[in-house]
């Protein structure tokens, strides 16, 4: 199997490494093709081609877009993507826009918590405001001792349901499918075995994803467990997806799997990557 991780992320959104230290790592460890698929932003690509080209790997222009469908946020990314595309380009600036005025509610509520001064010292990780994101904040937490490390900022703070988690509207699911096929490229479930999804919504977010253009999910991932892989392998045979991979590398010390060091897909899926690679 060609060894292609297509979800990573850089400073570009909330990873530790620029474009082209992403695309060295991923040299180093002997990828085909890494795709950089950052939240909401297209911003590295320019970078990461260049850097791929340069160490000699293969490259997959990419995206992130943070999505709310209910009450639940998903992660569509798009693959293969025209960077250029206007359409694309304007549904990602008006997402990120909206981040800005969220990191204030949440520095507001970890002051109100007994933790002030956080949305500079996010700010100053993140490197502008319409990036900054809740990785941003759980890093400055853990910098300054408030808790063990990022993870656990997440776990006291900021996952969905603790006391700074700000509510948020990003894209419609219809908006966000429809900004990577006008762009040319192919939307991919992210994750999905992380939104918690009880039968029936499970389904009823695969149907729409699919009729709305969705074309592949994420099988084997960074944020899946090993045990979870047969399960969305099976899904994605019964809904006729698809299937990806990507470590969901965020950089050294904060991700569980570092690019391309993934199992392989099953060999019963069709890999989303057969579309444009051969
Ligand atoms: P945001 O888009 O600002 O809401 O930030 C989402 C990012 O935070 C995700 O892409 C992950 O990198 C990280 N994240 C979200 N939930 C968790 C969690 N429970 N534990 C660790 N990291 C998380
Ligand atoms: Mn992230
Ligand atoms: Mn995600
Ligand atoms: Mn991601």
């Amino acid at each position: 199997m060609d060894n292609f991780d297509l979800h990573n992320h850089s400073t570009a959104s909330d990873g530790l490494l620029t474009p082209s230290q992403l695309m060295e790592l991923g040299a180093r460890l002997g990828v085909d093709a890494l795709a950089l698929t950052d939240h909401d932003t297209i911003e590295g690509l320019e970078e990461a081609a260049a850097a791929a080209k340069r160490v000699g790997i293969g490259f997959v222009t990419g995206v992130e877009i943070s999505v709310t469908w209910g009450e639940t946020t998903l992660h569509v990314v798009g693959l293969g993507i025209d960077p250029d595309s206007a359409p694309l380009r304007q549904g990602l600036q008006s997402v990120r826009d909206g981040r800005w005025g969220r990191a204030q509610l949440m520095a507001d509520k970890l002051t109100a918590l007994g933790i002030p001064g956080t949305l500079e010292a996010a700010l100053e990780l993140a490197g502008s405001e319409n990036r900054l994101s809740r990785t941003h904040f759980a890093r400055h937490l853990a910098d300054r001792g408030a808790v063990r490390d990022t993870q656990a900022a997440f776990d006291k703070y900021l996952a969905k349901g603790k006391n700074a988690f700000v509510a948020h509207q990003w894209a419609t699911l219809e908006d966000a499918v429809g900004w990577i096929v006008a762009a040319g490229g192919i939307p991919v479930l992210a994750h999905p075995g992380r939104y918690g999804l009880k039968p029936l919504a499970r389904a009823t977010l695969l149907e729409s994803f699919k009729s709305l253009g969705g074309e592949a999910i994420e099988v084997v991932t960074g944020s899946h467990r090993p045990e979870e892989y047969a399960t969305w392998r099976r899904v994605a045979e019964e809904y006729g997806f698809m299937a990806s991979r990507g470590a969901d590398y965020h950089g050294p010390g904060e991700s569980p799997v570092e690019p391309g060091r993934l199992p392989p897909l099953p060999a019963t899926l069709t890999p989303v990557w057969t579309r444009w690679a051969h």
